[in-house]
């Protein structure tokens, strides 16, 4: 661990790293410096995580709705104490910057999410009462909830998946991913400062673990958000207990431009709909159908907005762009970049490794002139990379957003009344006009087809991580 760091972010992570002489090197994702060394944990230590987990669930369940909201929102309070030193330690785990809509933003949004999980009421529903017959559907607690995450939003998608789990009455075991997990670690021993012992327990391993999670026979519910080929292995370790699923898959998310939309006017909520965290998100706008009448002016006014944003290491303040967080992402996002170029594809800015900046900065680039079929636009390129096609119907947009297998988000921009008609033909869970991406706490948020099952957020999100019982009578 580097001596320079502020002292608050080195006793942090000497609270959740691996012992002397064991783990798993983490590296800052701008630098690629060492941060310090995860615990590598092992299915047996999952299982007495399990085990530990499911012993303090009843003592949870029982202090009721009342006490445990009251516990959440401390546990946001401290979150909050401990903001900036956590998105510090983000911002080098994960690369992305500390300003824009990046670490600092998804700090604030754990707390605004917990709040929200600790407050949303749910009460019984009486769903007969006709002086012959009175039922009540009640939500129970689950049991031990897993919790399995990705690299790219680790912090605020954990507390997505925890914050409704404990509201609930269940204890929560967190999987984080091998690539962030020293920020998921960090986060947890915040919230544990007043949550009690054993309530939420974070175990920091490889794939083994999140598979025995998600098939051990303690666990009631699994939360997953990741790529549809591990969603899938989840269904299938699932098999065994039974275990109810939530699957936040990611996507390809389209966007439509309608003809006669402002160019200019949409052009910065275009960039941050593709490009928020470096292009690293779900619900990204991936894939932009543009009118032929205002083609031109959107991309000319979607690169006059890049050429404004700066890239670069994500402690510097001035920074809102910053590299992929790892290898194998450059990788897919360089692949995909030099297929579009060898079939066409004009590059309107970028298009080439931003070496410069560091061994994972990748510019963000325009292709214009692509088309479906190719892979920049069929496949998901969760990096900074926005393909940009030109279409003369909007039959036509609406077949090319519905071509593929995937439907977390889309948008549709452009006069109101018409963008509406244009989203209810669309195969999404969320179809945004005129922006995209946005997300509240009050609003449920979920994909369809391959980008899985199960919503998340407001009182959908709480009944998602309990179990419903009629009482009848
Ligand atoms: P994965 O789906 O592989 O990983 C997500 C989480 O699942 C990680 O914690 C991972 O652990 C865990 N995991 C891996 N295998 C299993 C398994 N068999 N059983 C249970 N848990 C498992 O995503 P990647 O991080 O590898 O990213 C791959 C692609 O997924 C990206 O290129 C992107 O397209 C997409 N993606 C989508 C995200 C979204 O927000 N929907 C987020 C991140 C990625 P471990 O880290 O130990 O492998």
């Amino acid at each position: 661990m580097s001596d320079s760091l502020p002292a608050d972010e080195s006793a942090l992570i000497a609270r959740v790293q691996a012992p002397a002489g064991e783990g798993r090197a983490i590296l800052d994702a701008a630098t690629r410096e060492h941060i310090a060394h995860a615990p590598d944990q092992s299915v047996a230590d999952l299982d007495d995580a399990i085990a530990r987990a499911k012993a303090a669930q009843p003592g949870w369940d029982a202090l009721g709705h009342e006490r445990r909201s009251d516990l959440l929102l401390r546990a946001a309070d401290a979150i909050d104490a401990n903001a900036e030193t956590l998105a510090r330690l983000l911002s080098r785990e994960q690369g992305k910057p500390l300003n824009g809509p990046n670490a600092r933003f998804e700090l604030g949004g754990c707390s605004a999410w917990l709040r929200a999980a600790a407050t949303t009421p749910l009460e019984p529903q009486v769903v007969v009462d006709d002086g012959e017959a009175y039922a009540e559907l009640h939500y129970r607690a689950i049991g031990v909830v897993g919790a399995i995450g990705p690299w790219n939003w680790p912090l605020m998608i954990s507390i997505w998946q925890i914050g409704p789990a404990l509201r609930m009455g269940n204890t929560v075991v967190v999987k984080p991913s091998e690539y962030t997990p020293l920020s998921v670690l960090a986060l947890l021993a915040v919230m544990n400062e007043v949550l009690p012992a054993d309530v939420l327990i974070g175990v920091s391993g490889g794939r083994e673990v999140g598979a025995r999670l998600a098939s051990h026979p303690d666990i009631g519910k699994i939360m997953f958000t990741g790529s549809t080929a591990t969603g899938r292995k989840i269904i299938e370790s699932s098999a065994g207990n039974l275990a109810r699923l939530t699957l936040e898959l990611g996507g390809n998310d389209a966007g439509i431009v309608l003809p006669g939309a402002d160019a200019s006017a949409i052009a910065p909520d275009l960039f941050w709909g593709a490009f928020i965290n470096t292009g690293q998100t779900c619900a990204a706008l991936k894939r932009l159908y543009v009118h032929e009448s205002v083609y031109e002016e959107v991309v000319a006014a979607l690169a006059e907005v890049a050429e404004r944003m700066p890239m670069g290491v994500g402690l510097s303040e001035e920074n809102v762009l910053g590299p992929l967080q790892n290898p194998q992402q450059f990788d897919i996002v360089h692949r995909l970049v030099e297929d579009a170029k060898a079939h066409g594809g004009r590059i309107v800015t970028g298009g080439s490794p931003a070496t410069e900046l560091g061994e994972l900065f990748y510019p963000v680039t325009l292709v214009a002139d692509v088309a479906d079929g190719m892979a920049v636009v069929d496949e998901e390129q969760f990096g900074p990379v926005l393909p940009i096609v030109k279409y003369s119907d909007v039959e036509e947009a609406i077949a090319s957003a519905n071509g593929l297998e995937v439907g977390l988000g889309a948008s549709v921009w452009g006069d109101r009344d018409e963008a509406r008609k244009v989203a209810a033909r669309i195969q999404s869970g969320t179809v945004w006009i005129n922006s995209h991406g946005g997300i509240d706490p009050r609003i449920p948020f979920g994909g369809v087809k391959g980008s899985g099952y199960g919503l998340e957020f407001g009182v959908e999100g709480l009944k998602a991580v309990a179990v419903p019982q009629v009482i009848n009578g």
